[in-house]
């Protein structure tokens, strides 16, 4: 026979796209228009209708960028429709090309109850009245703009509103009630699917059964009656449709979902929108089709509708106590996990998972994070010790070079915990199920062997959208179906019990789960990064010293303003906000937040001193770092010791050396570092004929991706900042200090280096007037240090990372992340750079003749990225930093706690004994608060830093009447031994995070 399969393929796209689909409706009435179109941002719901509403004409343009026109949409029933299914159909102008990032609505009744939402891929709206019955509904119609565009990361002005343009969007290209014909939209779903996956079939004899149907299935089809003859050409497909079993084993369990990001390329208003419309969607599906499951992540997002959207919220509610809305992922929102500390990860866990307890008396089994741009190492141990039993991402298929080897594996992290994880092979969290969806889920699948199957978030997601009625009927068409995965609606819990079960010895993979992509996220946006930090050491500042003011002053403890601080923090860690890859308005926005939010907590702070030290003239010093500084203990306030020794300034042969007891730094004329020695070993750090605190200004034009990327030419062309204008030094107050000015391209920057007597590090406090664009800054210190890896700070400890490029994995990571710090080490010393407000860096080695091995070590100080922000960082910036010789992790961690948490001068009656005091080497106290419930207990966490055994002991300097260990979310109460001392004593295993709960006496 000849093969004609092509004729049949092309037959029945082009009857399905012309014929057939046009047909789901029938009869149709248009509906009159009218608009209100506001002048500003979006109005209470509650006054949409009152608004003055003017004529509106079908065809006419309408929304400016980021405006908000509300439409009222009037008409009648016809009588002759009953015992007809009917519906609404509004197409606002959609683009279907991509959901999610152009405008949308709420549809709302008279009385401003939400009704269901109007996206590109999902434009009918329930109507409620009867034949005969009146129509009136309400748009509060959203014209976003397209910003992600067919030729995608063009700069653009239109992501802030302060500069977006004011021209019309859209078109409104239709408002009507229609008949829905059922058994045509039935029709178009088992052509549809049918045509998909017989593609995915290999030539035999599957394939070509459902090719006869298809053909069979047109032959029976009018085309000039498809209503009248719909289920004619259903029943020659049905038979193939029915065939179940065959070779595919692999089952799908298929979540609906939106991922909704909380910020991106819309401002966080308008993700409350999103939310509320995505919502009211979703549960309108929940109502069509009781096999349906949806999973919504993120404990903000459900706050926000709550707030906003009460009636959406309360649909949202009594779908999740029908066990049918599933909130997921036990995180206040989808954080980047690579910046954020060890505390705020802890918190964001903390307030994901009290937020689903408290509203929905459940929590989240396992971790949600299909998006964010790589996992860092100390998440098992955390979600462990949250009480997580999974991990969910599917990022890591991103990846530019090397395919993950698993797809359900054991990850473990930097203390040895390890997590049950999976990564679905569709390799998309934005599932249709397509055909070739289908297929790949299937064929990729990496643990076949043994596992049988795979999870499949299922809806259109980034800006909203979710899970259509049409996917609701492939589910159908899937649940048994030759030549395609078992695809069944169940919750991601079920998957992971079922998967425990099958492999409870799963492949393991060991250390941080590093996205080949996106590697400039830990640079870009530096404002909302330094707010990042600061806040984050603010926040635990704050909590150290109110609890203690709360304890020791009878001071009433700022529950309630802590908490709100806590998740304005927590929810600026979201995936495209701490990673600078918003629109100028988010970061605007976040900047001004980052603002508000240290002055309020400056404020509890100063109170909080004020009330533990008194009224008195004492110069008193407050520590809120872990480690004694100058004679002030960890969590004191005391007088602080003087140094009676001082640094100096020394010149010789044209270097300038800033020096003390222990270490030398020597510059040249042109600022560079020649000399960095440490005066205990004799050792120089410094590499003969090439110095260090060499400025590199790169090109930085990626391929794509702007905010995101950074690609591996950008090394290629490099420019050396040499020129220096004006250095000088000199001594004051004991401090050595030496200052010296650069200008290049339109910018400039000032660096003031100082060094403290008896300190091992020189401190630097740059200001950067930054004008460039699509240019990567550097700041190198190539070091004579034969390192074999770099270590770099992550939460509550570290994680190292070869410096050779042997593999392809290896040789993929040219830009990675640190926390507060990263060091090079050899066997005979080490070198560690901390910073404030820093997250990359990279590191490479080089052989020089007669030199050995040199490791340099960079540090990524700005970006000028133009999309999706085309001013992205331009003006003044601050960075301080610090290069220490000779020191160790703990050494490391010592400096960078002390350069992002300084010791506060405090003016008092009394000086005021630590808290909490914590002896044992290397064991570091990280909270000290009441419980989050309220009760009046105390918490107090600590963690091992230096990847050592140790024993610990804690101190509570009030009177308890009993402590447990708990968990991160505070519970889970385990016996701890008490000495007769009071003292409570801990062994703890590397790098391993402890949690106390004292019962105050
Ligand atoms: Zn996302």
């Amino acid at each position: 026979m000849h093969d004609e399969s092509n004729l049949t393929t092309g037959r029945a796209r082009r009857v399905l796209g012309e014929r057939i689909r046009p047909e789901i409706y029938g009869e149709r009435v248009q509906l009159t228009l009218e608009a209100a179109e506001l002048p500003g941002e979006p109005i209470e719901p509650a006054l949409g209708p009152g608004l003055e509403y003017a004529p509106f004409e079908l065809g006419s343009a309408w929304g400016p960028a980021w405006g908000t026109t509300w439409f009222r949409l009037r008409g009648t029933v016809p009588e002759g429709w009953a015992g007809l299914e009917y519906e609404g159909v509004v197409d606002l102008g959609f683009d279907a090309d991509t959901p999610g990032f152009q405008c949308e609505a709420l549809v709302y009744r008279p009385d401003v109850t939400p009704l269901k939402a109007l996206n590109p891929r999902n434009q009918w709206v329930p109507i409620e009245a009867g034949p005969g019955g009146s129509v009136e509904l309400y748009l509060e119609a959203a014209s976003n703009p397209i910003l992600l565009e067919r030729h995608p990361f063009l700069p653009t002005q239109q992501g802030d509103l302060a500069t977006a343009s004011r021209a019309p969007l859209y078109r409104l290209a239709r408002a009507e009630l229609a008949v829905r014909r059922s058994e045509v939209a039935a029709l178009v779903e088992d052509l549809e699917l049918l045509l998909q996956l017989q593609e995915q079939q290999p030539a035999g004899s599957l394939r070509a059964v459902m090719l006869e149907s298809i053909d069979r299935a047109l032959n029976a089809l009018l085309l000039d009656d498809i209503a009248g003859t719909a289920a004619a050409a259903r029943a020659e497909l049905a038979p193939v449709l029915a065939a179940h079993g065959g070779q595919v084993r692999h089952h799908i369990a298929a979540i609906g979902h939106s991922h909704i990001d909380t910020a991106w390329l819309w401002p966080q208003r308008e993700t409350i929108r999103k939310v509320a419309r995505t919502m009211s969607s979703m549960t309108t599906l929940l109502e069509l089709d009781p096999d349906f499951r949806f999973g919504m992540s993120s404990a903000q997002q459900y706050a926000w509708l709550k707030e906003h959207r009460p009636e959406v919220y309360a649909r949202v509610k009594a779908a999740v106590a029908e066990g049918r809305f599933e909130p997921l992922g036990g995180m206040w929102v989808e954080s980047d996990t690579v910046m954020p500390s060890g505390e705020a990860m802890v918190r964001q866990f903390l307030e994901g998972q009290r937020f689903f307890e408290e509203e929905f008396g459940k929590r989240s089994r396992g971790v949600w994070l299909p998006d964010s741009f790589g996992y860092s190492p100390a998440l098992p141990q955390l979600i462990r010790r949250a009480g997580f039993e999974w991990f969910f991402t599917q990022k890591i298929s991103w990846n530019q070079v090397n395919t993950f080897p698993h797809h359900t594996f054991f990850w473990e992290g930097i203390d040895g915990s390890r997590v049950l994880t999976h990564f679905p092979p569709m390799d998309t969290y934005n599932a249709q199920l397509l055909g070739d969806e289908l297929t790949r889920a299937e064929r990729q699948f990496r643990d076949a062997r043994r596992a049988s199957g795979s999870i499949a978030p299922v809806g259109w997601g980034d800006g909203g959208g979710g899970t259509t009625r049409e996917m609701l009927e492939r589910v159908k068409r899937l649940g048994d179906l030759d030549g395609a995965p078992k695809v069944r609606w169940e919750s991601p819990d079920e998957f992971f019990e079922r998967t425990a079960a099958e492999v409870p010895d799963a492949p393991v993979w060991v250390g941080e789960l590093y996205l080949e992509l996106h590697r400039a996220v830990t640079t870009s946006q530096h404002h909302t990064k330094a707010g990042n930090r600061r806040s984050e050491h603010l926040l635990v500042e704050a909590e150290w010293w109110a609890t203690a003011a709360w304890i020791r002053a009878g001071l009433e403890y700022p529950h309630e303003e802590l908490q709100v601080l806590w998740r304005i923090v927590l929810t600026h860690q979201f995936h495209d906000i701490l990673p600078g890859t918003s629109i100028a308005w988010v970061h605007r926005e976040a900047v001004a937040t980052y603002a508000d939010v240290a002055a309020r907590l400056e404020a509890i702070i100063e109170a909080s001193l004020r009330a533990l030290v008194g009224e008195g003239q004492l110069e008193l010093s407050a520590n809120p770092t872990s480690f004694l500084t100058d004679g002030v203990a960890a969590g004191a306030v005391s007088e602080a010791l003087e140094d009676p020794s001082a640094s100096s300034v020394r010149e010789a042969d044209g270097v300038t050396y800033l020096e003390n007891e222990r270490v030398s730094f020597g510059f040249d004329a042109a600022g560079l570092l020649v000399h960095a020695v440490d005066l205990r070993s004799g050792r120089d750090y410094a590499v003969p004929g090439r110095p260090g605190n060499l400025f590199q200004l790169h090109q930085d034009f990626p391929n794509q991706w702007d905010a995101w990327d950074v690609d591996r030419f950008y090394r290629e062309t490099v420019t050396d900042l040499v020129e220096v204008q004006g250095l000088r030094a000199w001594v004051e107050d004991g401090v050595a200090r030496l200052e010296l000015r650069r200008a290049f391209g339109e910018s400039s920057l000032t660096q003031a280096f100082t060094l403290a007597p008896s300190e091992t590090s020189v401190r630097v406090h740059q200001v950067t007037d930054w004008n460039e664009r699509e240019k990567f800054l550097k700041l190198a210190f190539p070091l004579s240090v034969w390192a074999k890896e770099s270590i770099a700070e992550t939460q509550f400890g570290f994680a190292s990372r070869p410096t050779h490029v042997n593999t392809s994995w290896e040789n993929a990571k040219f830009e990675t992340s640190m926390q507060r710090w990263v060091m090079v080490p050899d066997r005979d010393g080490a070198v560690a750079l901390a910073n404030d407000s820093s997250y990359g860096f990279d590191v490479t080695r080089d052989v020089l003749d007669g030199t050995g091995v040199v490791t340099t070590l960079r540090l990524s100080v700005l970006r000028a990225p133009r999309y999706p922000d085309p001013e992205t960082d331009q003006g003044r910036h601050e960075h301080r930093y610090a290069l220490q010789l000779g020191g160790t992790e703990l050494t490391a961690t010592e400096l960078a706690h002390g350069l992002n948490a300084p010791r506060r001068a405090v003016r008092g009656a009394h000086p005021v004994e630590p808290l909490v005091t914590v002896s044992g080497e290397g064991v570091l106290l990280d909270a000290v608060k009441p419980a989050a419930d309220r009760s009046g207990d105390l918490i107090v966490r600590v963690h091992e830093a230096t990847g050592h055994h140790a024993a610990a002991e804690v101190r509570l300097d009030v009177p308890f009447s009993a402590v447990h260990e708990v968990s991160l979310l505070e519970d889970a109460p385990q016996a701890v031994a008490v000495g007769e001392d009071r003292a409570v004593r801990l062994g703890l295993t590397p790098l391993s995070v402890r949690t106390l709960r004292f019962v105050l006496s």
